[in-house]
Formats: structure tokens, sequence, C-alpha cells
């Protein structure tokens, strides 16, 4: 858990109170590593304190409250960090993941009744997203369970809780990638990489990853890159020259704000940006607006792949049962949960593809 702004996590043994009505008893499996937890070490991303982290899960199910429908013991789910209430004008509207309706818990790091269940000496802990996934077992709310084939192993799963959704998403329910584009990425961590395979799986004839680290390179191509540019190499230009007149679409997964202005730069008339990664939460940029004009181009953001969770997690599960979302691939290293602040490390130090958490049997 992350006591104080700049880390390190502690692990240690906390209390977990039982599973309220609405609520439900979870195993871990496997959790990700992802940057935005990072995002919250550092402080970039402002929570309430002290809080255990992890958002990128999937375990089974132990035990639930007396109102959970739909799921029973023993079933395997991946957890959604975007529960959705499927009432409000965004839910009715198919877009389930713009859901406003938990934005107070989910940024106090409270459960839905605004309190918590784990407490340790010192008073209660929060729940990062009311997941805290890096934890061996979690108390979360049903709406953020979505069950899934118990075919498909925990640390695949566990990917499409974000890396994987975030990724896919951006490409099929965002940008709408048309069989046949020219596809840029910026970035190949585990999003920008999740992106890649979208792209593929929709049909991309070109796939341009760019990356400053030259150790991603083979895993980019692996899951469906046709070319690969170090970041700074005169990237604008080179695409210009593989391309004609730019990438159909340009996805930015790094989140840094001279990376999506760049995007701009990289995409044809007519084209479309979509921004995929997350700056700070007062970032902005300035726009090239007559060319924006002039040229057509469209620049959207994605979060959390645009998704629908009860749908897309399955959907995903689905397409890598049949080989066509090759997740596994994805998974760079394993770690037990007490060496979580190496794999931190791992990943800020460029370690290549999805850092993975395993528990319990399937611990490395
Ligand atoms: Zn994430
Ligand atoms: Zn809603």
């Amino acid at each position: 858990m992350l006591r104080r702004v700049g880390g390190p996590l502690d692990v240690e043994t906390l209390d977990l109170a039982p599973p309220k009505a609405d609520e439900v008893l979870i195993r871990i499996g496997a959790a990700g590593v992802c940057h935005s937890d990072y995002h919250v070490i550092t402080g970039q991303a402002a929570h309430e304190l002290p809080v255990v982290l992890g958002h990128e899960g999937a375990g089974e199910v132990i035990e639930i409250g007396a109102r959970v429908k739909g799921i029973v013991p023993g079933d395997h789910v991946v957890l959604s960090w975007i529960p959705y209430c499927g009432e409000c004008s965004f839910c009715t509207r198919a877009r389930t993941h713009l859901c406003r309706s938990y934005q107070a818990q989910l940024s106090n790091g409270t459960m839905m009744d605004g309190t918590c269940r784990f407490s340790s000496a010192d008073g209660p802990m929060r729940h990062l997203s009311m997941l805290a996934c890096w934890s061996e077992t979690i108390v979360v709310p049903q709406q953020s369970c979505i069950v899934i084939d118990k075919a498909v192993p925990f640390e695949v799963a566990a990917l499409l809780g974000c890396a994987v959704t975030t990724g896919v998403g951006a490409v099929l329910n965002r940008a709408k990638v048309e069989q046949g584009a020219v596809v840029a990425v910026i970035g190949a961590g585990g999003v920008g990489l999740s992106i890649i395979m979208g792209a593929k799986l929709a049909g991309a004839a070109q796939i341009i990853a760019i990356d400053a680290v030259p150790d991603t390179e083979p895993l980019a191509r692996d899951l469906g890159a046709t070319d690969f540019l170090l970041a700074g190499e005169d990237v604008a230009a080179r695409i210009a020259a593989m391309t004609g007149h730019g990438a159909d679409h340009v996805f930015e997964a790094v989140g840094k704000r001279t990376l999506q202005r760049a995007a701009i730069d990289y995409c044809r008339p007519g084209g479309q940006v979509t921004f995929v990664g997350l700056d700070a939460d007062d970032a902005t940029i300035a726009l090239p607006s007559t060319r924006i004009t002039r040229s057509e181009i469209t620049v959207t953001g994605s979060i959390f792949g645009s998704a629908c969770t009860t749908r897309d997690f399955r959907r995903y599960a689905r397409h890598f049962m049949e080989g066509d979302l090759p997740i596994d691939r994805l998974i760079g290293r394993r770690y037990t949960l007490d060496r979580i602040n190496q794999a931190i490390d791992d990943m800020l130090a460029g370690q290549a593809g999805r850092s993975v958490i395993l528990f319990g049997m399937d611990a490395p």
C-alpha cells in the first residue's frame, strides 16, 4: 500500500471486512502493473492516502453479498475500474465508460457507501478505483465484476482490466480503424502494444510503432507492427516518406504533451489522432488550428478503450481464445507481490511488455 507520496509501497497484512449486500469478495489470481498506478505514487494523480493500489486484475469469487445478482462463488471475474450505473444518460446511450454516477467515490478511494473495507492499526485504507488489485483478497462492488470464461488464464484476464481494453478499444470503438488503414502508434508499452494488436485485428495494412526504447521493437513487431521508429529520429519526416501523406490514424499512448502535439504532424489530411495516454490533469497543448481546418484532421481522446466492459471484456477474451488477440505474448515479467517495488522500477526502466503480479498457485 502507499502511505506517502513518492513511495515506496509497503507490503503488509491488513484487516479486510466482509462484503456488504452489493459487494463481492475476490481472491486475486493476477494483477498488472500500469503507469496509472505510478502516477498515484508520484502524486501526478492526486489521491487520498493511505491507499492500496492496483486497478488491473482478475480473480475468483469467494463470497457474495445478499443482493448480488448474476455472480456466484467460483466464478472467474475481470475487474473494471469504471463501474457504471446502467441508467444515466451516458449508460443508456451505450457510453458506459463515461458514466459519472460513482465519480465521487472513485476519486475518494472509498467503496460506494463512502467507507473502506481495508483497515490497519492506524485506521481505514482506501481502495484505488474501488479495486485495490495489488492484494491477495479484496472486496469490490458487484458492478466492478465481469464474469468471464474460466479457460482464460488469470494473467491474461487481468490485462483485460486495463491495458488490453484501453488499447484495443481505442482502435475498435473510438477510432474505428478500417481494413487496410495505415496506423502510427506512439509508445510501445502495455497500452501501445495493445493498440498494435487491435490495429492488426482490425486489418490495418501498415502499423508503425514509435518508441524511445530500442528493446521494445521485437515485441512490437511480434504483436503486429510492420515498422518501428526510434523516437527522436525525425519521425514526422520518416512517416511522411513511408506513407506519402501521413498515417490514417495516429494513437498517442504515452500521455506526454510534446508527443500529443507531434501526433498531429504524423497524420494525413482527413485522418484522425486519438489521445489514449494521460498527462497531468491540467495539461494543455497548442494546436495547429489552421492546418486542422485545412486538412480536416480529427483530434479526439479515448478513455478505457471507450469500452462497455460487460461486452468488451468477454469479446476480447473470446478473441484471445480464438487466437486473434495474443494477449499472453504481451506479458513481460512475472513477479510475486513482495517484489511490487521492483516491478514498478522495471516498468520505469523500459522493461518490454506488461509486468504481472501473480498470486497463489500461479505465483512464480
Ligand atoms: Zn491502467
Ligand atoms: Zn451511468
